[in-house]
């Protein structure tokens, strides 16, 4: 067992935090606080080759693996925490679900325009009676000619209010069995997206309804069946969410830690008191935990898909790590880290986020119950 990245791997995460120190740290702040997703960002990573890491060079990528786009992450974090959702829109959600299972027409059409930074997808799984309980899902797709009718509502769905196109899972029949997915354009007539609304982070989502959309055959991702294989490719999304929230208690960390090197009360600096000593020996221990199993997760997928066991557990460690980290880094930069001047408490509010998205820390706990005993529990009556 070798605890150190290869050399290789880390001139690209040293490469990648250069180019970030020079074209993301400037603006960081505003960017925070901005509302549109910053497509220059995407654009200036898309010449830089940080959309697509994970993605075969055959369509389009840069056939990396993905502890690679796991760097890149931490890399782009350390300089701008919010231009992370670039690197997790462009290499984790799906888009990376699309590259697995799409077709070469699916790709053609969508994939050189988002790897581009042009565009971006979304992916649409939550409705207003399926949250934790996704399989209990309504949307449908009745057979119409050759292609689908859909009907239904997705909501919270992250960059509904820009998105070109949204993966979204539909049922074709009932029960688990029945579920699938199909790639919906949003300018798609009989598509309505609602009027914005903010999560406590600043992100925007728009309610997305489907009235009668018409979708060709040609637009199916996944068929009736298609559940298992959707949520093993939704696990490296998963992956992308844990790196961020990680990536973000550990920018809240260093900013928390250069401040206790710089300010002093009773003529002291706060790093010299042991009761902030110990906040931050805490806080190293669960960055460096979250890390090692972050890493395992991801070296273990290699070029695939990772463990789900391995995903549960680094995703609900590494949520409640981050958000920790974050929200004691501002404690101890007291007014100013609870000032909207400093990046650390945008870190805590979107680190509170990943710990309800993309399977909240209680679900993920569930499913590694799930393995300790061995067996399944059911959560239904
Ligand atoms: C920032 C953010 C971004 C998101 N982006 C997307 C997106 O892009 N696409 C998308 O489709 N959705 C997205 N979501 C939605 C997200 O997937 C859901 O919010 C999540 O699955 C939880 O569903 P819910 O909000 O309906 O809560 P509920 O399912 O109603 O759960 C409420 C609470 O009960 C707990 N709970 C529920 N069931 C159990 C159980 N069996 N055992 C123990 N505890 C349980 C939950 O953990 C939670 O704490 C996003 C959400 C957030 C916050």
């Amino acid at each position: 067992m070798d605890f150190q990245l290869p050399p290789e791997q880390e001139q690209f995460r040293d490469s990648v935090r250069r180019f970030a120190a020079k074209h993301l740290a400037p603006g960081a702040l505003d960017r925070a606080h901005a509302v549109a997703y910053p497509f220059d960002v995407a654009k200036k990573m898309a010449q830089q080759g940080l959309l697509g890491i994970t993605i075969a060079e055959t369509d389009g990528g840069q056939g990396g693996t993905l502890l690679d786009a796991v760097l890149a992450i931490e890399a782009v974090a350390a300089s701008c925490p919010r231009s992370a959702d670039v690197v997790q829109a462009g290499n984790f959600g799906p888009i990376r679900v699309l590259a697995e299972y799409g077709t070469a027409l699916q790709k053609k059409k969508f994939l050189k325009r988002l790897l581009s930074g042009e565009a971006v997808i979304s992916v649409g799984m939550t409705e207003p009676e399926a949250g934790s309980a996704v399989t209990e899902l309504k949307t449908s797709a009745t057979p119409d000619g050759d292609g689908y009718r859909v009907n239904g509502t997705k909501i919270f769905t992250t960059h509904s209010a820009y998105a070109e196109v949204i993966l979204a899972y539909v049922r074709y029949g009932p029960g688990v069995g029945g579920i699938g997915s199909m790639l919906i354009e949003t300018r798609a007539k009989g598509v309505k997206i609602g009027r914005p609304s903010a999560f406590m982070s600043g992100e925007q989502w728009a309610e997305i309804s489907f009235q009668d959309v018409y979708v060709p055959p040609e637009m199916v991702v996944l068929k009736e069946g298609g559940f298992k294989k959707q949520i093993a490719g939704f696990n490296v999304e998963r992956i992308g969410n844990t790196a961020r929230s990680l990536a973000l208690g550990r920018y809240a960390f260093e900013r928390a830690r250069a401040w206790a090197l710089e300010r002093r009360q009773f003529g002291r600096l706060l790093a010299e008191f042991q009761g902030l000593q110990w906040k931050f020996a805490d806080m190293k221990m669960k960055l460096d935990a979250g890390e090692l199993l972050l890493y395992r997760a991801a070296a273990n997928a290699d070029r695939g898909l990772p463990s789900p066991d391995e995903t549960a557990i680094a995703k609900a460690f590494c949520n409640q790590a981050g958000f920790e980290v974050a929200n004691e880094s501002l404690q101890v930069m007291g007014g100013t880290g609870y000032s909207q001047e400093e990046l650390v408490e945008y870190c805590v509010r979107r680190c509170r986020g990943w710990m309800i998205a993309g399977g909240s820390v209680e679900i993920l706990k569930n499913r590694i119950a799930e393995g300790v005993f061995g067996r399944s529990f059911s959560q239904r009556q």
